[in-house]
């Protein structure tokens, strides 16, 4: 005999569509739709995980602004300060000073290797509706999509959005890395139709930190026009898929086909308790009010501030 789910709203929890899409969004649901549900569709967010290494990159990106508006040190020792909960058991080492002792390094990285910033970064929400032509198809892509767009900038001759890629392991082709991409072709579609050209790519700046070393590489990631044909054919599908699926099944979760493979890696799901728990007696609708908290993803508002960077709207 199993016993009667109670509806989740008894638990303090609802189904919502996130308001737009952009990496994030649609990026989880490429990984797992199961995981989309729980972070995007319930709103839920762990409210206690390790998130130095969410920080980590986040706090870099900051540091690295803040240095190129003010070049005072004492601001960014100040930021990382704000910014960063220091964590000496973190096991690649990633504690407030070592960000210091990056960003001295990336400081000087830049010094040596200078870049024209052309546009800054600004979170953009672009619209290429059918029926007009693109950079991508004669009748237009039919997409509305979105993200913090990073500045762009000007290096050896090629202008495209430059991204700054922190991360513990220094792997030996960290261009194929990053190809194909979800992200970065988000990030071509998105500035290509802002110049009405389809763009080459992305430069990233790549920052390994862990304890035996700080490495610094600047590289472009290309990208070809069928790989973003492709990334929008993708992207629609995957949009159209969490619009029948939220419209037929916001409240069963199994609808939601669960990846197998993603469980584990990259890094473990903070979800695993919720699709372990037993879904009978609403256990499940239990464990995710005990361990999660509602904040919902919005690119616009990262942090939930008040104040907010306006976002640009674009329709093209
Ligand atoms: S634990 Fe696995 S199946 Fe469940 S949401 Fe996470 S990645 Fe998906
Ligand atoms: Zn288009």
């Amino acid at each position: 005999m199993s016993s009667r789910i109670l509806p989740m709203a008894s638990y303090g929890l609802h189904a919502q569509l996130p308001a737009s899409f952009d990496h994030q969004a649609t990026g989880a649901m490429g990984e797992c739709e199961r995981m989309f549900y729980w972070r995007h569709i319930l709103g839920r967010e762990r409210s206690s995980q390790d998130r130095t290494a969410l920080n980590w990159g986040k706090t870099m990106h900051t540091v690295s602004e803040v240095w190129e508006t003010e070049k005072n040190p004492v601001l960014v020792q100040e930021t990382i300060e704000k910014s960063l909960d220091e964590n000496i058991e973190d096991k690649y080492g990633r504690t407030k000073g070592r960000m210091f002792e990056a960003f001295l390094k990336y400081a000087q990285f830049q010094a040596t290797n200078p870049i024209e910033v052309l546009r800054t970064e600004q979170p953009t929400l672009l619209t290429c509706d059918s029926g007009t032509s693109c950079p991508y198809f004669d009748g237009g892509c039919g997409l509305t999509y979105g993200g913090r767009i990073d500045r762009v900038i000007r290096w050896q001759g090629m202008v495209g959005p430059l991204d700054i890629k922190t991360t513990v392991m220094d792997d030996q082709d960290p261009i194929s890395e990053y190809r194909p991409s979800h992200q970065f072709q988000g990030y071509v579609w998105v500035v290509s139709h802002l110049m009405n050209d389809h763009s080459w790519g992305i430069i990233v700046d790549r920052i390994v930190t862990n304890k035996s070393k700080i490495d610094i590489k600047r590289f472009p990631v290309s990208f070809t026009r069928d790989n973003i044909r492709e990334w929008v054919e993708n992207e629609k599908a995957l949009q159209a898929r969490i619009h029948h699926l939220y419209e037929t099944s916001p409240e069963d979760e199994t609808a939601w086909i669960q990846n197998y493979f993603r469980c584990q890696k990259p890094w473990p799901c903070p979800f695993r308790d919720a699709c372990l728990a037993p879904r009978d007696g609403g256990f499940r609708y239990k464990w995710l009010a005990q361990h999660t908290v509602e904040r919902r993803w919005d690119f616009r508002n990262p942090d939930g501030d008040e104040v907010t960077t306006p976002t640009t709207e674009v329709n093209v």
